[in-house]
């Protein structure tokens, strides 16, 4: 089966209808979301009506869960807290109600994804270090676990003598050997100095992975955010892939 995977769209609209567009070329038998598509970005609503339309699965992200009272905001920053308050007021009960039941994690043939980690994704811990991943290897199923979350696209590898190898590279043909966790990056909101959206492509029969980088209209995006009243920062951050 070939997958088609995003993460993090938030609120953005004009990265996630050209990513959508790329993933129309691709022979896809699934569109997998791995959450928050809302938080941050001016068409919370919009977004996640495109994404239950095209997607076979949307786990649920803290951004998602954040507006409906569902997750701590205490350790957010003062522009994720705004935002969540103004993302609040914006969505649907129908909205409301389809979020609230996204569930954490999903298992498919030879993968596992979830939002933040295997371990514990209710935690909404962060795959940053070679600790971090020793940790979390033991707890997915399968070769592959397919994460968001931090919007820097990722791929770490375990040997199957334990060793732990981490690439920066977008395109990997999985060793049947080791098994892999995958950070996915961000359609909405890319943190890895590219400011073009990021989506992925699974092949679960050949095990080759690939990162696509998609352009879209990044100004468009950055005047509704600005027209809207949220916090003029998560309008520079797009432009700069940060
Ligand atoms: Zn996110």
């Amino acid at each position: 089966m070939r997958y088609g995977i995003i993460s993090d769209i938030h609120g953005n609209l004009e990265a996630l209808e050209a990513v959508f567009k790329e993933l129309e070329k691709q022979d896809l038998d699934k569109i997998l979301c791995l959450g928050d598509v809302i938080g941050y970005g001016p068409d919370p609503e919009e977004c996640v009506a495109l994404v239950r339309s095209r997607a076979d699965i949307i786990l649920a992200g803290n951004h998602d869960y954040a507006p409906l009272g569902l997750v701590d905001t205490s350790f957010f920053n003062i522009y994720a807290k705004t935002a969540v308050e103004w993302t609040a007021s914006r969505l649907s009960d129908e909205t409301r109600t389809f979020l609230e039941q996204c569930p954490l994690r999903a298992e498919f043939e030879n993968f596992t994804i979830v939002h933040a980690t295997p371990s514990r994704p209710e935690a909404w811990n962060y795959i940053l270090s070679i600790d971090d991943a020793v940790e979390n290897f033991p707890h997915f199923k399968g070769q592959v676990c397919f994460i968001g979350h931090s919007h820097v696209p990722l791929i770490i590898e375990e040997k199957s003598d334990g060793r732990i190898l981490v690439h920066r590279k977008n395109m990997v043909r999985c060793d049947s050997e080791s098994r892999y966790i995958i950070n996915v990056g961000s359609v909405g909101q890319p943190r890895d100095l590219n400011p073009r959206a990021a989506c992925a492509l699974f092949d679960s029969e050949r095990l080759e992975y690939e990162l696509l980088r998609v352009e879209y209209e990044v100004g468009m995006t950055q005047r509704k955010i600005l027209d809207r009243g949220l916090p003029a920062f998560l309008a520079e951050r797009l432009a700069l892939g940060q």
